[in-house]
Formats: C-alpha cells, sequence, structure tokens
C-alpha cells in the first residue's frame, strides 16, 4: 500500500483551492493525457522553463514598447469610464519621475480598483506596456503590490509550459500549493551521492524550483534538476532491476534441444543463415540452455532477419518438450508471422497455432485445448494471449516482437505474468545505448549487425506533391512491368478541415486509374479485411496497396519494391525508417519516394535529408532521437507523454549509468526493501509511479 504521507500528493488536482472540472481538464490534457486521472503530484514534476523577474525596474519614459517590464509608481487618480461611454476601460494613471502611464482595466469595477490602486500609494505593478500616440499604457498589470507588500513577495515568478486556454496565474497557483503540501520524507539517495552533487532534499529541491529565487536555480545542470532528475532514473532503474530479480528468482530451467527440428528447418530454409544470424542464435541457445532464466534482448534493424532466429530458439525450445508463445503487437503481423513461419514449422514437422482475440466458439476452444495438451508447440498471437486465461501444458519461451510498441507499463505486467519462461524480446527500431539501460535496464542485449546479403541499397528520393502526377504515372509503369508498390498516407479520414489526402481517397482515385490492381489496408477495417487486403497484395492479385501506417512495424513482402509515402513531412524519422524497410527485402531493385508538401520546416527538412543519406538504423536512431527527444523513439508518444517527465537524456544522461549502480547494490544489500532506506526508497517508486515494482517485491 501506498504509504499515507503521499495522499495529499494522490489527491486529484480539484482538491486543490481554484482548480474545478474545467481546469482540471486543462491539466489533464498537459501533464497526464486523456483517460488518466490528473494528481497533485503531477504539478509538482511540472517544471518551469524560465522566470518573470520583476525585481528588474524600469522607468515609464524609457519602457519597450510590447516588453513587459516592472515599475515602481505613485498612483494619482482613477478615471471610470463615463456613463455614455461604458464599453469604455477604467483608467488609473500614475507616474514615476520620468512621466506618466496609464493602467487600463476593461470592465473594471471601481471599488476593487480603488482598493487595489489607492491614491497616492506607492505601487509596484508589472505587465506589458503599449504604446499609442505616444502615451504609454499597460493593459490589466499580471502584477500589483504595494511598496511594503513586495518585499514579501517573491518577485522571481516561474513560466511554465502551458497548454491552450489556461491562464498562467491559475496554473502557478495550483502548483504552490502542490509544493506546500509535499511531506517531510527521509533520504532515498545514498548520502555519498547526495554529497558528491551537492543534493538538496526532495522537498527542498522541488521549492527551489517551482519558487526559484534566480533563473539560475533551473539550470538543468544545476543541483535541484539534477537531484529530481536522478530520483526518476532510480526509480526507474530500482523498478527494472526488481523485476529482473524476481525474474531471476524464478526457478529457471535449462531447455536443450537434440538439434534434430532445428537442423530440419535450416534444410528448409530458402536461404543460408548468415554468420550474424549464427552469432545470435548461438548466444540465445547459450542463454536457454543455463538454468538462470533468459532476459535477452535481440536489437536488429529492419529486415535484419530476426524472425528465423527467434524460430530456431522456439524449435529448440520444443525439442527440449516445451512450448512457445511468439507475441506480436498487431494482428497484422501475428497473422503474418503465422503464415510465413507455418510452412517452414511443417517441413520440419512442428505444431504451430495462431491464437487471436478473432477465434471465437468451437475454433477457439480447439485451439485452446491443443495449447492445454502441448500439441501446439509454438503458439502466435497478440497480447490478448497474456490477458485471457490461456493454460499452456509447459510454457518454456517467450518471444516478445517489437516490443517497443507495449510501452513500458505493460512490459512490467507482461513479465510479472511470464512465471518461469524464458523472455526473448525483440527490437526493430535501433535504440541507442543509453535507452536500451532506461527501458530495460540491465537486460542482456545481442545485436544483429548487417543484413543478409545480396540485399540492393534503397534509392530514395524526395519529390513535392505538385509532381504527384509524374508518380502516380511512374507507379503504372511500375505495375505494368510486375513490380509491387505500397503507398503509405498518414490519416484516414481526418476532420474535413484537414488538407490532409486521406487513404481512402487516394485510394479512390489510383482504383479510377489502375482498377482492381490496387488495392487497400486502414487502422479502422476489420481484422478480417486487413487480412484479406494483405494477403491479395502478398499473394499479387493486387499490385499496389494503399495503405496507413498499419504496415509500419513489421509487414513483409519481400517482392515489393517500390514504397511512396505521401506527407513524409508528418512522420517521424524513426517511422520514416520502418516504412522504408518495408522494401528492399528481395532481389530487385528498390525505391523510396517520400512525398512532401513544400515548404518544409527546419526539423521536417531535416529528417528528409537524413532518409536520402542513410540506410544504417543506428545512424537514424540517434539523428531520430536528436531531433524528437528519447519519448518518441520508444513509442510512448501515443499517449503524448515523455518517457521521463523530469530528467532529459540530453542534460542528465550521465546520472543513469550512477542510479542503475545504485540500484543493484540496494537490491544486493536489502533486496526486500526492508531496512530504513528500503522504506524511503519505496516510497520513492510510489511516487513515480513504479506501483507495479512494489506489488513484485511483495509477491516474489
Ligand atoms: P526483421 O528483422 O525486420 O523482422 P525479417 O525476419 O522479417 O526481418 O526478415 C526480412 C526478410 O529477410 C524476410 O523475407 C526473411 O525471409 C529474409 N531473410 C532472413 N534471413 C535471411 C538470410 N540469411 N538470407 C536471406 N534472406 C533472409
Ligand atoms: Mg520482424
Amino acid at each position: 500500500m501506498r504509504p499515507s504521507i503521499l495522499d495529499p500528493l494522490f489527491a486529484p488536482v480539484t482538491t486543490l483551492e481554484g482548480v474545478g472540472p474545467k481546469v482540471a481538464t486543462q491539466f489533464q490534457t498537459l501533464l497526464v493525457g486523456a483517460g488518466e486521472t490528473v494528481r497533485v503530484r503531477d504539478l509538482l514534476f511540472h517544471l518551469p522553463t524560465g522566470v518573470i523577474d520583476r525585481r528588474k525596474r524600469a522607468e515609464i519614459a524609457t519602457a519597450p514598447e510590447g516588453g513587459i517590464v516592472t515599475l515602481t509608481v505613485r498612483i494619482d487618480r482613477h478615471q471610470a469610464p463615463g456613463r455614455a461611454a461604458k464599453s469604455a476601460p477604467y483608467k488609473v494613471f500614475a507616474q514615476d519621475a520620468t512621466g506618466e502611464i496609464a493602467l487600463t482595466y476593461f470592465r473594471g469595477q471601481s471599488g476593487w480598483l480603488e482598493k487595489l490602486l489607492p491614491i497616492g500609494e506607492m505601487m509596484i505593478v508589472s505587465g506589458r506596456v503599449e504604446w499609442f500616440n505616444g502615451r504609454p499604457s499597460m493593459v490589466h498589470p499580471d502584477f500589483v503590490a504595494s511598496v511594503d507588500e513586495a518585499e514579501s513577495l517573491s518577485l522571481v515568478e516561474p513560466v511554465y509550459p502551458m497548454t491552450a486556454g489556461l491562464s498562467p496565474k491559475i496554473l502557478r497557483k495550483a502548483i504552490a500549493q502542490a509544493v506546500e503540501r509535499v511531506p517531510a520524507v527521509s533520504e532515498w539517495i545514498d548520502p555519498s551521492i547526495v554529497a558528491k552533487h551537492g543534493f538538496p532534499d526532495f522537498g527542498a529541491a522541488l521549492k527551489r524550483l517551482h519558487d526559484p529565487a534566480d533563473e539560475r536555480y533551473l539550470a538543468p545542470d544545476g543541483a535541484a534538476f539534477s537531484r529530481l532528475s536522478y530520483d526518476e532514473f532510480l526509480a526507474s532503474q530500482l523498478a527494472l532491476a526488481l523485476s529482473r530479480q524476481r525474474m531471476k528468482k524464478a526457478r529457471g530451467r535449462p531447455l536443450t534441444g537434440s538439434g534434430a527440428l532445428a537442423a530440419r528447418l535450416r534444410a528448409a530454409l530458402p536461404f543460408v543463415l548468415t554468420d550474424a544470424q549464427q552469432g545470435v542464435i548461438a548466444e540465445i541457445l547459450a542463454d536457454m540452455a543455463d538454468a538462470d532464466r533468459m532476459l535477452r534482448l535481440l536489437q536488429g534493424d529492419v529486415g535484419a532477419g530476426k524472425t528465423v532466429v527467434a524460430l530456431m530458439a522456439m524449435a529448440t525450445a520444443a525439442e527440449a518438450g516445451a512450448q512457445s508463445a511468439l507475441l506480436a503487437p498487431t494482428e497484422i503481423l501475428a497473422r503474418q508471422h503465422f503464415d510465413s513461419l507455418s510452412k517452414l514449422c511443417e517441413a520440419a514437422g512442428l505444431n504451430i497455432t495462431l491464437l487471436t482475440g478473432r477465434d471465437t466458439g468451437k475454433a477457439r476452444a480447439a485451439k485452446l485445448e491443443a495449447i492445454a495438451s502441448g500439441e501446439a508447440q509454438i503458439v502466435v498471437g497478440t497480447h490478448a494471449l497474456f490477458q485471457e486465461s490461456v493454460d499452456y501444458r509447459d510454457r518454456g519461451l517467450v518471444v516478445v516482437d517489437e516490443q517497443h510498441r507495449f510501452g513500458v507499463h505493460q512490459r512490467l505486467s507482461l513479465t510479472g505474468k511470464g512465471r518461469a519462461a524464458d523472455l526473448l524480446v525483440m527490437t526493430a527500431t535501433p535504440i541507442p545505448r543509453t535507452l536500451v539501460l532506461a527501458a530495460f535496464g540491465d537486460m542482456d542485449v545481442s545485436r544483429l549487425e548487417g543484413k543478409p546479403a545480396g540485399r540492393k541499397p534503397i534509392t530514395t528520393v524526395a519529390v513535392p506533391m505538385e509532381r504527384l502526377d509524374e508518380i502516380v504515372d511512374r507507379a503504372g509503369r511500375a505495375m505494368a512491368a510486375g513490380d509491387r508498390l505500397y503507398w503509405v498516407c498518414p490519416l484516414v479520414e481526418e476532420s474535413e478541415k484537414s488538407d490532409l489526402m486521406a487513404a481512402e481517397e487516394r485510394f479512390r482515385q489510383l482504383k479510377g486509374l489502375f482498377g482492381d490492381m490496387v488495392g487497400l489496408v486502414h487502422g479502422r477495417m476489420s481484422g478480417e479485411e486487413k487480412d484479406a487486403a494483405m494477403a491479395a497484395f502478398k499473394a499479387g492479385r493486387t499490385k499496389l496497396v494503399v495503405a496507413t501506417t498499419v504496415i509500419e512495424v513489421g509487414v513483409d513482402v519481400p517482392d515489393a519494391s517500390i514504397i511512396v509515402i505521401e506527407h513524409a513531412e508528418r512522420f517521424g524519422l524513426s517511422q520514416l525508417h520502418q516504412l522504408r524497410g518495408r522494401v528492399g527485402r528481395g532481389e530487385k531493385a528498390s525505391f523510396c519516394v517520400l512525398l512532401y508538401r513544400a515548404p518544409l520546416g527546419e526539423t521536417a527538412a531535416a529528417r528528409i535529408a537524413v532518409m536520402r543519406e542513410t540506410e544504417d538504423g543506428f545512424r537514424i536512431a540517434e539523428e531520430d532521437l536528436k531531433l524528437r527527444g528519447e519519448g518518441d523513439l520508444l513509442g510512448t508518444q501515443q499517449s503524448g507523454m515523455p518517457f521521463f517527465r523530469i530528467a532529459s537524456m540530453e542534460h542528465h544522461a550521465h546520472l543513469m549509468e550512477i542510479a542503475r549502480d545504485d540500484a543493484r547494490l540496494i537490491l544486493a544489500t536489502d533486496g526486500e526493501l526492508k531496512s530504513e532506506r528500503g522504506e524511503a526508497l519505496r516510497t520513492l517508486l510510489y511516487l513515480f509511479g513504479k506501483d507495479e515494482a512494489v506489488r513484485l517485491l511483495r509477491s516474489g
């Protein structure tokens, strides 16, 4: 259970003064994304990006047009609008040694204003100055205090990232209240690390950032910011270490095969395994043969040939008498894996079953029976495989394909349920080292370098939309010559206002020109419709398939040699790379056409330039990281929330390794988090939403 001292921070934001349902919704948009409860804690972790410093004083005569200034003035007179001119503003005139300024209030209440700005009083006012006919005015000053009052007020005001419609004042007030609620907690960071980095304690760090005495306190490499980033890394590393500890503790078992099935598979393959593939297969089999449980990440660029590596591992499990589950992120992919593996499995005498949410009734019951009896040696499916009560006779190996799509939370629960099975995670997005650490902790990593021999480079060109007709023309000629093409559009049926050409419209147009050679597949189709469209394309009954990004990950049609990506400027770099990876898998020279709408923004132009320059997934991932930030790269962009809320890889990556080592040390000495510091660390885990990890402690 979450320690009760954290209750005030986990209360909904509506428990704060000045926060009603409307503001709460704005906070939700800003902080957590739709569907999630926004809590006081979320406000705390929303850090300012700058300050307005009202300590610097300006003079009326030299106040710049449009600038935000702070003035020390004497209030001279009030001028309420006359009866005849009700819509005219209420003006309060004030002066300093250099001149006079009008403080202007629309629909100002005289009673309220007379109290706020008493005649004869010395006041500090701050806001935007506008000059009109040689006269300065300040409309609705955003800060007003008497000179005496101002001494006790904080004159350095934090500036926060905002969302449309939200008032900065309301946000500031809410955050100030949140800071007040921070309880005294015992230190969870190792004292030597605290001392070495000069970290303030948790509450003090928050206060220093939300109520900065100076802009310098907000520097990302400052002590307060670093402290909170470290907290965040430590929570994440500790959670990962806990799940690893738990999984390792679960009795692993050696899975050793005779090699008979694997040999038959090799013989059935239409190609020879590359040295790189042989190498990673050896690593995986060694892990499986070990009594410890396997926790291995297989990284390999799109088209590197990961699937067959997984198949060899699954065959070995079968030789050892255990079952394997292969988990795909989408139904299309699950079906594709099933289709392509079936032939090989049949040749080798391996029993493989596909289980998706679409199986119902008797057919489903029969499959569940085959899984429970152990007759099904390999089970392919989507994550429904885990959510539902699917009983295996003996599941020894779990392979997860394109894992980065599942998100970090699911990953924990997935492994939590994985019991004693060996785990192999395959990812196509080449994640840089620091991010592997962030997302997977110290999982063992195999890298499948290079691609199967004989692959030809993909020629990538960028073409403005104005030349669409030309591209359509060429597509027609390519189809006539027997080529197969993907045509990717970003969205289906966007709002009417959008100028995006929806996939359906493009489909109608191309079908009008080329008839039945054109197919369509998009995310709103039913599973059966999608399968049918992909099957037709794979079999060559259609030569061009108009698609949305449902084809982004993993789809494998080696005969397709051209991909046209419409509105390429709207895709991220990794996404473009994944999409391009759909071609260049066969004998033919391949092309990628990036259709863009001019003029290109700076980032979009940079992305397209990188795409034209290189096919190297690792380089593309590094560039992507620079251009977009780490959250997107890990596929957490669906929720719109960054992977880390506080820490940034740009400034704090060096703290990650320290946090990882610290987390390991903690678990080595206090594996159950029972010591005094252990208790404090539990609080840390809850603070950063790692409840799942704490649960592992109890059930472990
Ligand atoms: P990914 O790593 O992106 O999942 P796949 O496993 O889908 O890649 O493999 C891409 C394509 O390369 C498939 O058509 C597969 O049959 C083929 N392939 C895999 N290994 C080899 C190899 N050693 N030689 C030739 N082709 C291969
Ligand atoms: Mg794949």
